[in-house]
């Protein structure tokens, strides 16, 4: 791809052969949506979620930042969480990072005076890193160190999405949805699973919400 006229030209070969595969596609989906994931992936432009996984538009609900990181401070992802479990209520909740995360390479690395932004965005990896600092220090390579902090990455948010008072609302009245923490190898495409959290999977107390008399 080179220019945004050549993204404008495929898009309108795609949107021909999509309605003359099926001529209903585009009326079905016109009207409403009704996924059954919401994905929390990476801005990464090599980890494109509905191609690596087969979707199609409509299948899957998509927040994406840089590292796939769920903070409990931006309202940003936490809308987009709200709207999928409360109003979409998706049965899944998919937090995929990848191998080889630029994000995940420059929070292990000293900070960047012309990043100033960035930074603050990067800190949370960084205070993932001193939670596993030994066992991420004992890899003896320097990508082997990057990519076991992809996979701690991914575990983290899985747990922060469980910290958050709209999934413990949702796993308590609902039983759903569930949590899953994947990493995509851009190496090789594919998925490995890292984690699944479930309504019935206990949450650490000081994370739980005391429930109101
Ligand atoms: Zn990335």
């Amino acid at each position: 791809m080179q220019s945004c006229d050549e993204l404008l030209q495929k898009n309108k070969v795609w949107a021909a052969k999509k309605q003359k595969e099926d001529p209903d596609f585009f009326n079905r989906l016109a009207d409403k949506q009704s996924p059954k994931f919401l994905w929390i992936g990476c801005s990464d432009s090599r980890v494109a979620p509905e191609i690596v996984v087969g979707a199609e538009p409509g299948d899957i609900f998509m927040h994406r930042n840089i590292a796939n990181q769920v903070i409990h401070t931006d309202f940003n992802c936490l809308s987009v969480l709200q709207y999928a479990v409360s109003i979409l209520k998706v049965e899944h909740i998919i937090v995929c990072g990848h191998y080889n995360c630029g994000g995940i390479k420059a929070a292990l690395d000293k900070q960047r005076s012309d990043l100033l932004i960035t930074n603050k965005w990067l800190m949370h990896i960084k205070n993932t890193y001193r939670l596993h600092q030994d066992e991420i220090d004992a890899f003896d390579d320097q990508n082997d160190r990057f990519n076991r902090l992809v996979e701690l990455n991914v575990v983290e948010q899985i747990h922060a999405l469980s910290h958050t008072s709209v999934i413990q609302e949702s796993w308590r009245e609902n039983g759903g949805p569930t949590l899953h923490g994947w990493v995509y190898g851009v190496h090789d495409g594919i998925i490995t699973p890292m984690i699944t959290l479930k309504a019935t999977d206990e949450i650490n107390p000081i994370f739980q919400y005391r429930q109101v008399k």
